[in-house]
């Protein structure tokens, strides 16, 4: 018989009922270390009083209006992300996979309303992950992803991840825009190297096509910077954001420059929920944090030393881990056994890492991490990888 809740998920049996910063607690009492923040998701941890204070104080006085009205909460926030980034304007949705619907939307409304109309393919990479909705898993490809669910939308090119002449052949007159991330989450942590992204902007910019990055996992500080793009120093036209910019509360954003944007009238696009007080309350006070110089220098330097040991631990189990590759707090290990082995008997040691494609164990900690914590971490992965060795063995 089918499980009340759907199955599209194969869960793991701990059932968590409450969280203090890099901690969770299980129902029976035990506490887990967690290096996965929901995927990449609580990026002040669990429970930050800054956040519980801004949902409470704004819960006590709106929930919701719709987008008919102004909604002060919602421009402070764009206003701020306009600050801190190349954007000079921002939409905001609920989730990652929204980001991408409109991402597309704008990048085909964009070359519609530029007397270009045939100009609506986007090209994607291979080990993408863009999202769940129709425009996501077209743009995402592989059967996995699509098997079953067609006809699937259609106008999108999926090329070898990291082949800059498959690119620069692919892109033509009707290419609308390239859509990337900065560092691939799912696929198994694969950063673009910053000379990578500059010849993207570069060939971009050659052929007028639009670049959209995705950085709704790798954005928001994970790298150490706000922008995982602003690594290369270069600027998007068109910016994908999600996960952590709510800190927990569903909530994403695309942002856009005002020419990739020109498209998206009045009535071009909307949202029932998007952008709403309770989640843009909570949204300001997680940039208010994360987007300044002295919380991001402390990603970096904390960062830096997770990597360190991570490196130290894969020379110590050379038979189990391969390499340790990222960015900032968004860390993968190559496994050399299945990476679910590792993170099974991970959780029994009371340590939570998330899979990867490509076989890999990921580390996407709170960025607020303390640096104990960093080494209790790397302890239990010691610990864990000794146990998967001896269970193989
Ligand atoms: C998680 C993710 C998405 C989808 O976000 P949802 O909020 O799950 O819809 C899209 N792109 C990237 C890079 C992601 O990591």
């Amino acid at each position: 018989m089918i499980s009340s809740v759907l199955p599209t998920y194969n869960r793991a049996n701990l059932n968590f009922v409450k969280g203090e910063g890099s901690w969770l607690i299980e129902a029976d009492g035990r506490r887990f270390l967690d290096m996965g923040a929901g995927i990449a998701v609580n990026v002040l941890g669990h429970a930050n009083p800054a956040l519980v204070d801004a949902l409470t104080t704004q819960a006590n006085a709106l929930w919701h209006v719709s987008n008919l009205y102004t909604i002060p909460q919602q421009q402070a926030l764009a206003d701020k992300l306009v600050d801190a980034s190349f954007a000079d304007t921002v939409f905001f949705t609920n989730s990652g996979t929204e980001s991408c619907e409109l991402a597309v939307k704008m990048a085909r409304k964009y070359w519609h309303d530029k007397g270009a109309p045939e100009r609506t393919d986007i090209i994607t990479f291979n080990g993408s992950f863009h999202g769940r909705s129709s425009a996501g898993i077209a743009a995402t490809g592989g059967e996995k992803m699509v098997g079953g669910f067609g006809p699937l939308l259609p106008g999108f090119v999926h090329l070898p991840f990291g082949d800059h002449d498959a690119l620069t052949a692919a892109v033509n007159e009707n290419t609308a825009a390239i859509l990337v991330e900065p560092v691939q989450g799912e696929g198994g942590i694969r950063p673009l190297s910053d000379a990578c992204l500059k010849g993207l902007r570069d060939l971009c910019d050659e052929t007028g096509t639009l670049l959209i990055l995705d950085e709704v996992q790798c954005g928001m500080g994970r790298t150490g910077k706000l922008f995982a793009h602003e690594w290369a120093g270069i600027e998007p036209d068109i910016m994908m954001s999600a996960k952590g910019i709510g800190g927990g509360f569903p909530l994403g954003a695309v942002l856009a420059t005002e020419d990739a944007a020109s498209g998206m009238v009045a009535g071009t696009h909307g949202s029932t929920y998007g952008g709403n007080p309770l989640a843009c309350a909570v949204g300001n006070a997680v940039m208010d944090i994360v987007a300044t110089p002295e919380f991001l220098a402390e990603v970096s330097r904390k960062s830096g030393a997770l990597r360190q040991k991570l490196e130290g631990l894969v020379a110590t189990h050379s038979d189990i881990f391969d390499e340790v590759r990222g960015s900032g707090m968004m860390l993968g290990v190559k496994c050399k056994v299945a990476n679910m082995d590792v993170v099974n008997v991970g959780y029994e040691n009371g340590l939570i890492t998330i899979p990867a494609g490509d076989n890999v164990v990921r580390f996407l900690p709170a960025l607020n991490i303390s640096d104990e914590d960093i080494a209790t971490a790397v302890d239990l992965l010691d610990k864990t990888a000794t146990e998967v060795k001896n269970k193989t063995a």
